[in-house]
């Protein structure tokens, strides 16, 4: 039974129903063609991609996990190498570093924005530095002007996480709007449902603008393989499923109305929690609009965990995005970097609190998750 009153961080089961008949079809089809690895809607999706973000090249994998280690890999970075990175971001990005043997040295990010902060980057920069990966966390972007100038001065390679901002426009200091992941040297996205744009179970991809690199993502996705059984170099098995692209190609055609209604959810938001000092919503860059994978609010003078339990207790889901900084995971230990001085990080891990945001918000659910946040400050009052 679908409990369809419930109040749900995303509704996936909602955004279904309106697209099902699409959806069944084409899943259909590639189980009557038997089509499942490779089938023609890999492709298909794969250029659909290519124009929606106006880049030269996609390479479809199989999650955005996978997306971060093959770019890394691609551009040759080896055991020893330094990547500039935020401690403030979901493991995934700085995981794939550890497993390649590279060291993630990172960096604070902006109390107002959750991003990296490009002004500290240069300070950490050393003869190791390779590669800085910025994450454009919660559905906005880093400041991508700033860390491409940086990148140029000092040569070093930018790899984009983009599994949370995926649609997102950016604008460059030329004055011109590009999506973001198209940016640096290699974006890397995720399908994982419920992101912005998600499939049915796990999917991801990689993109860039430069032919040679787009060459070597593909062989190393591919067992790094040059022709069948010819395998030139060490690589992986990531393959985007062709059930899951056929999904996509139905959601990427949804994508721009979808990242509409979460702004539209955002915009309610802020307007309600305007009258509360204590709650901090989300700031926008000017540089960047916002995709709202995340509406994540900053509490003063409240505490976080007793919001939380006490939305929880109301029926009202909420999460805290993330409650252990990179920095301080055990996997890092060997790291040394839990002394890394990183006290916004650390700050923010202790105030932030995201709210239910999706395509499918009703307004009878906003008004609930209102008035619980509201019932609780004036509790404290
Ligand atoms: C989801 C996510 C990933 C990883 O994607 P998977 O498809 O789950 O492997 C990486 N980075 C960020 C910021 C994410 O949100």
């Amino acid at each position: 039974m679908i409990q369809v009153n419930k109040i749900q961080m995303v509704d996936l089961v909602s955004q279904y129903q309106d697209i099902k008949q699409e959806v069944d079809e084409a899943i259909l089809s590639v189980i009557e063609n038997a089509n499942f690895i490779n089938g023609p809607e890999v492709n298909s999706f794969k250029s659909d991609l290519e124009s929606y973000l106006n880049v030269n090249h996609v390479q479809p994998c199989a999650n955005g996990t996978d997306a971060l280690q093959i770019a890394l890999m691609a551009l040759g970075l080896k055991p020893g190498d330094e990547v500039i990175t935020p401690s403030f971001t979901y493991i995934a990005t700085t995981e794939v570093m550890a497993l390649l043997g590279l060291k993630p040295v990172f960096v604070e990010v902006n109390p107002d924005t959750f991003c990296i902060d490009a002004s500290k980057i240069e300070a950490v920069i050393t003869s190791k530095t390779k590669a800085i990966v910025p994450v454009h966390l919660y559905g906005q972007a880093a400041p991508m002007n700033e860390i491409m100038a940086i990148a140029k001065k000092h040569n070093l390679f930018v790899v984009e996480d983009n599994a949370q901002a995926i649609g997102c426009d950016y604008i460059l200091s030329n004055g011109e709007t590009v999506k973001t992941g198209t940016i640096g040297t290699i974006g890397c996205t995720s399908f994982f449902p419920s992101k912005n744009l998600g499939c049915y179970g796990d999917g991801g991809a990689l993109f860039t603008n430069d032919s040679e690199l787009a060459v070597k993502i593909k062989m190393i996705a591919n067992h790094g393989q040059s022709k069948k059984y010819y395998h030139d170099v060490v690589g992986c098995n990531s393959r985007l499923d062709t059930i899951q692209a056929a999904v996509l190609k139905i959601k990427l055609k949804k994508l721009n109305e979808y990242n509409a209604a979460r702004n539209k959810v955002a915009s309610y938001y802020d307007n309600f929690f305007v009258q509360f000092p204590q709650i901090i919503t989300p700031v926008r860059a000017t540089d960047s609009n916002h995709v709202f994978h995340q509406y994540t609010l900053k509490v003063e003078g409240l505490d976080r965990d007793e919001l939380n339990n006490f939305l929880e207790e109301k029926g009202v889901p909420s999460m805290i995005y993330y409650p252990v900084p990179a920095h301080r995971q055990k996997m890092f230990e060997s790291f040394g970097s839990a002394s890394t001085h990183l006290p916004i990080t650390d700050w923010l891990t202790e105030r932030v609190i995201s709210l239910p945001i999706h395509t499918e918000m009703k307004q009878e659910h906003l008004d609930v998750i209102c008035n619980a946040v509201a019932e609780f400050i004036k509790s404290k009052e």
